[in-house]
């Protein structure tokens, strides 16, 4: 056991399990503050939906198949939904951090992808062919954990680049190199759109590429000096594409039938394998619709493999001095502000104030909670642009995967995570800090929700 974590466990502050704190001392929260509301429900005007989803590392199937429900049950009982809560956990921001953590919004998450096509050869000729290891290498070594490339708003800097998979396309053992590679990237988003990180991974594309001609022809001129051979510069020109500007190729030539193609391929693989991967279902679609383009390597195809989950920021007018004005104009009129965001960031405001003086804590404010989240599908900043470029760029979209991103303005609601603290989520230490997070985190969500309603009484 790690030293931190055999001082908890002598403080006796902590409850330690895996699970205990990432997410089971969150559904319990949710759960004692739901009970509660049901035993105080004569003293407020106002409705609570609990939803509680699983699959929220994975591909969010929960969130995303509770979304059409919270919007039937609106329509059924004529709710008016004005904010999310939600209690994902909190930890220390680094060694010998000392504060809690409140969050006003989310980390969005990409996940670039590069399809790396090489041209084969024999080993023994090794200088005609294109190693698509060598440039997969290359992409790995100039965006991995880059900390240029790290995203930044509010003065919240999120997570650099971190590589999640890299892997040649060869099933077997042979004497021929590498055809092709993909490799991906966890890309954590506060402001960027899809758009604007598909430009920022293409630059580094092409300049990986120019490396990789220029580091090949520079051998392969040692090579010639050696052997006592005229060196003439190898054929290589770098070729980088989107999957947009890939697909539009093939496209215009075939028209309809390519998406007929895809489609059949993405059923047959689908009925080969019933939990079909969706990483790899993209990658075969940009494998077909490259192999239909022509097109001769060596190339990169740069497209979004899923899951994607939207940034949430703190909209316009989100600031306390701007959500107090908007309250004070909604005095004026004589009505509370009851549909703007305003009206959800005051009451978190007004609880996180009168929490922090009750409790004498460190209770720090941020934007940008920076785990993944099933709160990105409420996002309010899903109206940002770039949802085009991430459907044009996404080949699983419509086959296999869909987000509803059109259709979906009512839940389109501000958020705010309340969440459990602990240390060490998804290791054998993992523990929760027992009464800031059994007893102080309850009364804030339950604080916050008597604020919010408290135009209403
Ligand atoms: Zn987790």
């Amino acid at each position: 056991m790690n030293p931190q974590a055999e001082e908890d466990l002598r403080s006796g502050k902590y409850l330690f399990g895996r699970g205990t704190l990432d997410m089971k001392a969150g559904v319990a929260v949710q759960t004692v503050v739901t009970r509660r509301l049901a035993e105080t429900v004569d003293q407020f005007a106002g409705n609570v939906v609990l939803v509680l989803t699983p699959d929220e590392e994975g591909d969010s199937r929960g969130i995303l198949a509770a979304l059409p429900h919270l919007r039937q049950l609106a329509a059924q009982e004529g709710l008016h939904y004005l904010g999310v809560i939600n209690t994902d956990y909190t930890a220390p921001r680094f060694p010998g951090d000392n504060s809690f953590y409140v969050y006003w919004g989310a980390v969005g998450k990409l996940l670039p992808t590069f399809y790396v096509v090489g041209r084969e050869t024999h080993v023994g000729e090794a200088f005609d062919g294109f190693d698509a290891n060598l440039l997969s290498s290359e992409l790995m070594r100039r965006i991995n954990m880059n900390a240029d490339l790290c995203d930044e708003d509010s003065g919240e800097v999120a997570l650099p680049p971190v590589s999640l998979k890299q892997q040649d396309l060869k099933f077997e053992y042979s004497v021929q190199t590498p055809f092709a590679a993909v490799l991906y990237f966890n890309m954590a988003t506060h402001a960027a759109s899809p758009g604007e990180i598909l430009d920022r991974f293409r630059a580094r594309a092409a300049q990986a590429f120019d490396n990789v001609i220029a580091y090949l022809n520079a051998q392969y001129r040692r090579y010639c000096d050696r052997i006592e051979h005229d060196f003439r510069p190898l054929p290589w020109k770098s070729q980088v594409l989107t999957y947009e500007e890939l697909y539009r190729k093939v496209r215009g030539v075939q028209g309809g039938t390519l998406d007929r193609s895809l489609d059949a391929l993405a059923q047959r693989l689908g009925a080969q394998e019933a939990a079909m991967d969706e990483r790899k279902l993209s990658l075969a679609i940009v494998e077909e619709v490259w192999r239909q383009s022509g097109l001769r390597g060596p190339a990169i195809v740069l497209f979004f493999s899923p899951p994607y989950y939207p940034h949430i920021g703190v909209p316009e007018g989100g600031t306390m001095a701007e959500v107090e004005a908007a309250l004070k104009d909604d005095a004026a009129r004589g009505e509370p502000a009851r549909d703007a965001p305003a009206r959800f960031y005051a009451a978190a405001e007004r609880m996180l104030r009168e929490t922090v003086q009750r409790e004498q804590l460190r209770i720090e404010k941020r934007h940008f909670y920076p785990y993944i989240s099933d709160m990105s599908f409420f996002g309010l900043s899903a109206r940002i642009p770039g949802t085009r470029e991430f459907i044009a760029n996404t080949p699983a979209w419509g086959r296999g995967y869909h987000l509803a991103v059109e259709g979906n303005e009512d839940l389109l609601l501000p958020v705010v995570n309340l969440g459990p603290y602990g240390k060490d989520a998804h290791k054998m230490s993992e523990r929760v800090l027992v009464d800031y997070s059994f007893r102080v985190v309850p009364e804030m969500v339950y604080g916050m929700l008597m604020e919010i309603f408290r135009g209403d009484r």
